[in-house]
């Protein structure tokens, strides 16, 4: 008989080979994912919950409040989206549109700079099934995937064999990890871990580039030479090579300018080609940037105004609560009030706060208006873009009556 196999959301990874046990509708084995995938796909199975005011009310009376809020906003903020469906990212822009709303995810302070350079071009890029066949050097820098993506390496890139790659990680693959502390993956990477001072990413990068080009590399903070040439003739060699970019790396640099001359170094002077590959964290945190920039040609950070749309940092959610600049806040699946700062967060505790959620976070619980949706691949299928730009689908897993991302976001429309 043919094996089911589900999809997991647990991160930007999208596994597409996990395999289930259920009982009474609910998940109760779950095999091939990690730790981080099992814990999430248990997640679902709960009551329905839809609260307004703090107490439960029934889903047209929320919508309508819902609506409601929305409606006599003049400005209203649409934030989150990195754990919804493409379909309902897709629904949540032509609901800002209509709102004339801003709109913004997480990526704005994320590695939304690095996915916008990759759609515009500036470096190249490949897949995670090419890295897998083809990769023979792999840097994880300012990553540490083997506790944010624990199935990376053993999927992707540097323990499977491949198709070009049959003699695997042992003979023919090397992991290279830069980073400010021996994380878990700098243990695995061994020899392969060059440790830089906090802030120090930029110096590094630039005398790496000068090791590359055949000059003596230098740094401020003394960094070993001939362990930089060293570095520099391992990647000389690679045939197939990819920069795993994390935020690490992203908020140790001002700009991409020191990356994107890496990258240029590199595809010049090494034996083949080099790529990069965002860690993106949040499940489909790509695929709202690959939407919203096939929609007005930016990532995030967008003002939709009388069929217009702006784009800056003031569009951010940071800067717009900062500035006081929205009076309602649409939120979905994120939970702004816990992982802001604080003086930043409590802005928000000014307007009113309509949520799309599955779990009960501090900012649903500071709604008026809390929508406890389906957990997306658990609960309710639909399609999201791997964090290298693959398009996978899935269904749901087990039966809700909790509504989708997408199910409320087509409610509200139809309400406004
Ligand atoms: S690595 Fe990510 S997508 Fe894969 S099983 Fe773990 S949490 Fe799920």
């Amino acid at each position: 008989m043919e094996k089911d196999y589900y999809v997991c959301t647990g991160c930007g990874l999208l596994c597409d080979d996990i395999e289930v046990e259920l009982e009474k509708n609910a998940v109760n084995k779950v095999y091939t994912a990690c730790r981080v995938g099992v814990a999430h796909m248990k997640e679902g199975s709960r009551d329905s919950a839809f609260l307004v005011d703090g107490k439960p009310a029934d889903e047209a009376a929320a919508i309508k409040e819902a609506a409601l809020i929305l409606k006599n906003a003049k400005n209203p903020l649409v934030f989150g989206l990195g754990t919804s469906t493409n379909e309902a990212q897709k629904l949540a822009i032509e609901l800002a549109k209509k709102l004339s709303a801003t709109l913004d995810d997480t990526s704005s302070f994320c590695l939304g700079p690095v996915v916008e350079a990759l759609l515009q071009e500036k470096f190249k890029t490949c897949t995670l099934d090419d890295i897998r066949h083809k990769a023979d050097v792999a840097i994880f820098w300012g990553a540490d995937p083997s506790d944010s993506h624990p199935r990376h390496l053993s999927k992707f890139s540097y323990f499977p064999r491949g198709q070009e790659k049959q003699r695997g990680w042992e003979e023919e693959r090397t992991a290279i990890c830069v980073d400010i502390r021996k994380s878990h993956t700098a243990k695995i990477c061994g020899n392969y871990f060059f440790q830089v001072p906090q802030g120090g990413d930029a110096e590094f990068i630039e005398a790496l580039i000068a090791g590359l080009s055949g000059k003596i590399p230098k740094t401020s903070y003394n960094y070993p030479p001939k362990k930089l040439l060293e570095l520099a003739n391992i990647l000389k060699g690679a045939k197939f090579g990819t920069i795993f970019v994390g935020l690490g790396l992203l908020y140790s640099l001002e700009d991409l300018g020191p990356l994107v001359r890496l990258l240029e170094t590199l595809n010049e002077k090494a034996k083949g080609s080099f790529h990069l590959v965002p860690m993106v964290g949040h499940y489909n945190m790509r695929g709202f940037n690959e939407n919203l920039f096939a929609e007005t040609g930016y990532v995030n950070s967008v003002k939709f105004e009388e069929g217009a749309v702006k784009h800056g940092p003031e569009y951010s959610v940071v800067e717009a609560l900062k500035a006081k600049a929205v009076d309602a806040a649409l939120i979905i699946g994120s939970d702004p009030l816990s992982s802001l700062p604080r003086s930043i967060a409590k802005n928000l505790l000014e307007i009113p706060i309509i949520t799309v959620d599955p779990c009960e976070t501090l900012t649903s619980r500071k709604a008026k208006v809390a929508i406890r949706s389906g957990v997306s691949g658990v609960e309710s299928g639909g399609s999201a873009t791997r964090m290298d730009g693959v398009e996978v689908s899935f269904k749901p897993i087990v039966e809700t009556n909790r509504p989708s991302d997408e199910e409320v976001l087509k409610k509200l429309m139809e309400a406004l």
